[in-house]
């Protein structure tokens, strides 16, 4: 029986492998692979006899024959892996009690790609190699020579090895599978994939053409310094991209503390990781541990909840956004992701479903980023598939009965009923959530109840509620409906920006609602604003342009807008700025400051005649970082733009 399952799982592992490694194509998350790993391992634990050399816990990886086999000249290894504080706590007190007390470890993070080998010959990059099996790699030297972040030549003119992981950025990636899409090609699971993918081309020009970049983690060198964390100190030195996040550890302790500071940090960083590396310091020590058959004995992954699982649709349901797009959204059994019970993921729009073919009972592979809702990414090939029905999109909305079109020949589905009650509910909901108009504690629950009792019907009646209309409602006491009243009063002065986010103009967000609230500081400016006019903003262009001259000239919005005012919603004149001293200055903030928030800092910005922008780029003038700051910071140092901590940054405004 222990042998059947062992066999069983040698050959799931194996088929995974291959699926992985070889075709750059995974059909179940690495959640649920290191599942099945970590039972093969506990089972051979306790049958060492059937522990045989072939088995996935001996060896790792697999080589394809896509290029030209290269044997290591020294090996490359595998992590072993845990998702438990205790498992890690545990290996770090077997260490503690063979080397003593208050071991220092390195943290860094796991980056999601692919593991190569670079030589170096008198400072002159000679071979590149994938890990392979850790003993045989395959050779893509010319492919590895197109990333820039792999130096040719080095400051020192050392002979070293080195060791890191290709990666693609996360923004990259995405632009690669939108091209893809747009081109009918297949699009790759996830960033690891994207990378690998790209990496081991046979022609080296397609490698150039995706953007690649590469952390370098490890020095082979006969003379190391003391300490893995000098080591790394070195690599920079030589001229290697090594990660700005790494962090040496007096103890465990501080170790778990920056594994759960980057379980929800790391989505905000443009490259992925799935956990965090963890290692121990002292160079002498970590000779004496040694490896076992696949890692060495001196580190450990400790890796994040899962962001990907598979699971299986039971049902397609279907909601109404703000602006009246149907959105298809998957309903299956609730499942555990990166950190949250999740029971629904989004389809995005019909097309989509088209696309991946998904339907109702497909076991499909999910995936979340931070805060946003889960996607479903692709559908496993399964035999069930075959024998499902087609999805077939809707003709009429599902709350209204009216009819369902699209507009503009976009994807979307919409209905198209303005008086649909689902989509004036989102409408309002989207006028009191914290990026628009921000009403303390009016959520989806109270305005279904004030819309279903005809209390309101659009987001303007909020301001003609009186106290007495809430206590009407189920379960608002009186100290409830007062607090509910005053902060729709409070909404009424709310700044020029969120006012115009709050308005959900087509294609204007929270960021183009700034802009523009920048660029005409009153609600008047922009009204009368001419279509030339609102073209020629940067960061605007024709088609969000259009979008917001016909918002401003649809007569229903005139009237709607006139209501408001005479209702007293009329966001406070901007104050003048206090000195002009960042005038023409953009400043990109990363990073968490000490004493500011980012708001606060972009306000004193402004104040003072400058501008913020999200991403750094060539028109950058400075970027003001804090502690923990990620992938802005990199590209800043890339880019030569002058970085300032928050003491620089208070220092210029006072001057
Ligand atoms: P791994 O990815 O879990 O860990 C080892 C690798 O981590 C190293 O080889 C290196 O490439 C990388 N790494 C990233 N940052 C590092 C750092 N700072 N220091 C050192 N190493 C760093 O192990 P693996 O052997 O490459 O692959 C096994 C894992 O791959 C599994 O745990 C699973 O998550 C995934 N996998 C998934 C499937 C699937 O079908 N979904 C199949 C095979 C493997």
């Amino acid at each position: 029986m222990v042998l059947d399952r062992i066999n069983y799982l040698k050959n799931e592992i194996n088929k995974h492998n291959y699926n992985y490694y070889v075709e750059d194509n995974p059909t179940i998350s690495d959640f649920e692979y290191d599942k099945l790993f970590a039972e093969l391992k506990e089972l051979e634990a306790q049958n060492p006899l059937f522990v045989t050399p072939d088995s996935p816990t001996q060896r790792l990886g697999s080589v394809s024959e896509k290029f030209l086999p290269y044997k290591h000249k020294h090996r490359l290894y595998s992590l072993d892996n845990t998702y438990s504080y205790e498992d890690l706590t545990k290996w770090y007190e077997k260490l503690e009690k063979e080397y003593g007390q208050n071991l220092e470890l390195v943290c860094e993070l796991k980056i999601d790609g692919l593991a190569i080998a670079l030589t170096y010959e008198n400072g002159i990059f000679t071979t590149g190699v994938t890990r392979g099996d850790g003993i045989t790699g395959e050779e893509i030297t010319q492919n590895l020579k197109t990333i820039r972040a792999i130096p040719l030549k080095l400051f020192e003119d050392v002979n070293v090895e080195v060791r890191g992981e290709i990666y693609m950025p996360k923004t990259s990636f995405e632009k690669l599978n939108e091209e893809n899409l747009q081109n009918g090609k297949k699009l790759f699971a996830n960033p690891r994939n994207a990378a690998a993918g790209s990496l081991r081309q046979l022609d080296s020009t397609i490698t150039a053409k995706r953007d690649l970049s590469m952390f370098t983690y490890t020095l082979i060198d006969d003379n190391l310094p003391k300490t893995h964390y000098e080591s790394l100190m070195y690599l920079k030195k030589l001229g290697f991209k090594v990660n700005p996040n790494i962090k040496l550890c007096k103890n465990v302790q501080e170790a778990i503390d920056y594994c759960k500071y980057w379980e929800n940090k790391r989505f905000e960083l443009n490259y992925a990781t799935d956990g965090v590396v963890i290692k121990v310091n002292n160079i002498a020590i970590q000779e004496d541990l040694g490896f076992t058959a696949r890692a060495p004995k001196w580190a450990t992954a400790f890796k994040f909840p899962p962001e990907e699982i598979t699971t299986k649709i039971k049902e397609i349901e279907l909601g109404i956004g703000k602006t009246g797009a149907v959105t298809p959204v998957a309903v299956f059994d609730p499942v555990q992701l990166a950190g949250s019970v999740v029971s629904r993921a989004s389809l995005h729009n019909f097309d989509e479903i088209k696309r991946l073919d998904v339907r109702i009972g497909d076991t499909v592979l999910i995936k979340k980023a931070a805060e946003i809702i889960p996607k479903v990414i692709k559908v496993i090939d399964t035999p069930e598939h075959e024998n499902l029905p087609v999805y077939i999109p809707p003709t009429e909305c599902p709350v209204c009965g009216g009819k369902l079109g699209s507009k503009d020949g976009e994807v979307n589905l919409y209905c198209l009923n303005p008086h649909c009650s689902e989509l004036m509910k989102a409408k309002i909901e989207f006028w009191a959530s914290k990026d628009a108009m921000d009403i303390d504690s009016l959520g989806p629950a109270v305005i279904e109840q004030l819309y279903d009792k005809k209390f309101i019907s659009n987001p303007v009646d909020l301001y003609r509620l009186v106290p007495q209309d809430f206590l009407q409602l189920d379960l608002i006491q009186e100290k409830s409906a007062s607090n509910l009243y005053n902060a729709i009063q409070e909404s009424k002065t709310r700044p020029l920006k969120r006012l115009i986010t709050a308005l959900s103009i087509k294609n204007v967000g929270k960021e183009t609602a700034d802009i523009l609230a920048n660029e005409f500081g009153t609600l008047e400016n922009l009204q009368n604003a001419d279509f030339e006019s609102l073209k020629n903003i940067n960061g605007i262009g024709p088609i969000i342009a259009e979008d917001i001259y016909k918002f401003f000239h649809d007569e229903k919005n005139v009237i709607m807008l006139s209501e408001l005012k005479s209702l007293g919603v009329e966001p406070p004149q901007a104050e003048a700025p206090k000195s002009d001293v960042l005038k023409g200055k953009t400043f990109v903030l990363t990073g968490t400051l000490e004493h500011l928030t980012r708001d606060e800092a972009s306000e004193i910005i402004k104040s003072h005649g400058g501008k913020t922008s999200s991403s750094v780029s060539k028109n950058t003038s400075y970027v003001l970082a804090g502690e923990n700051a990620g992938s802005k910071l990199e590209k800043a140092q890339n880019l030569n733009i002058t970085i300032l901590t928050e003491d620089d940054f208070l220092e210029m405004i006072k001057e």
